[in-house]
């Protein structure tokens, strides 16, 4: 075994959390624990564990529920996905008869991507998969002094191949969990404990005087700037919306009627609010809201139709489209 990973092992052996599912090697425990544990800190996941441990002990009993008792159960929790995913791999089980035991079989369960497989495969069937997240990366990056930025193509094609290498045989599971230890409690992202860690003599950022430069981040790109134009048109009860299409934001959602980076001319149009900010991931909008009253309805451009305001609460709108409604609301 190499030395790198016979270090980890023993640190794990020592120093591991102690936790509820690692006491088990039931795969539907430990899958319960990863999804939970996706976007959820440990302290608050281990409650809501215990609780569908309790009410839901097998995947059969998960999969008899219905989704609003799995929703119930979850609440609190956030990323409603998530539950959803659960319910419907719990069926995908119970439908096999058995849990799957091939990382393939794994990764094939609703809501389950190489992460968690790997993390089920290794822990419960042994299976030689590597665990690659943050903590993992983190952890590579810093011993092996490795600068190439997280997030890009090269990084995944690097550190898998590393990580697959350093596995040792036949204990993936105690190794894998170990990893994910070291990084949240020995080689933490802002003040790792250098001075009392077992792999300083071998770690090349310790070495070099780099550990707070490793590892590297993906710069992120600029936001764009997009600058759209809303017009509430209201026409005897009646305003015009349309359906925004695939390929950009908000896709399937509901507009009013919309344009980018135009100025609408037309009769009767009011300013109600001028560069209504709304950030998204990687974009900030920033949007002038109009309302426009018509005598008569005009023939609308493509994909517009008119439905009575009485309706517009059917409609998934997007944020910004709520806005421009409490904004014409305060009109008398
Ligand atoms: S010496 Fe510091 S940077 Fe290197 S592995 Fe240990 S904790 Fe991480």
């Amino acid at each position: 075994m190499n030395a790198f990973a016979e270090r980890i092992l023993r640190w794990y052996a020592e120093n591991g959390r102690d936790l509820p599912w690692r006491r088990t090697r039931d795969p539907y425990a430990v899958w319960l624990s990863e999804i939970i544990l996706q976007q959820t800190r440990i302290a608050q996941g281990t409650a809501y564990w215990h609780r569908f441990m309790e009410r839901f002990p097998t995947a059969p009993s998960l999969a008899a529920a219905t989704e609003d008792e799995v929703l119930r159960l979850w609440e609190g929790l956030g990323y409603y996905s998530r539950a959803r995913n659960l319910h419907a791999a719990a069926r995908q089980i119970a439908e096999m008869g058995h849990f799957p035991d091939t990382l393939e079989g794994i990764r094939a369960l609703k809501g389950v991507g190489d992460y968690t497989a790997a993390a089920i495969g290794s822990i419960c069937f042994n299976l030689p998969a590597a665990v690659l997240d943050g903590n993992v990366y983190r952890v590579l990056a810093r011993h092996f002094g490795i600068a190439t930025p997280i997030g890009t193509t090269a990084a995944k094609k690097e550190f898998t191949a590393l990580a697959d290498k350093l596995l040792p045989a036949g204990q993936a599971g105690a190794y894998n969990q170990g990893m994910m230890d070291f990084g949240a409690i020995q080689c933490t992202p802002r003040s790792p404990a250098c001075m009392d860690c077992p792999l300083q003599e071998s770690c090349e950022a310790f070495r070099s005087g780099r550990v707070e430069l490793l590892p590297v981040k993906q710069t992120p790109r600029p936001p764009q700037v997009r600058h759209f134009s809303y017009v509430y048109l209201r026409c005897d009860g009646y305003t015009a919306i349309r359906r925004r299409g695939a390929g950009d934001i908000w896709q399937g959602l509901w507009e009013p009627y919309a344009l980018e980076d135009e100025t609408p001319s037309l009769p009767g149009l009011r300013l109600l609010q001028s560069g209504v900010k709304h950030v998204l991931t990687h974009r900030i909008l920033l949007t002038d809201f109009y309302f426009a009253q018509m005598d008569r309805r005009p023939e609308l451009p493509d994909g517009y139709r008119w439905i009575p305001e009485s309706e517009l609460d059917r409609y998934g709108k997007s944020r910004l489209f709520e806005l421009l409604l409490e904004a014409v609301a305060t009109l008398s």
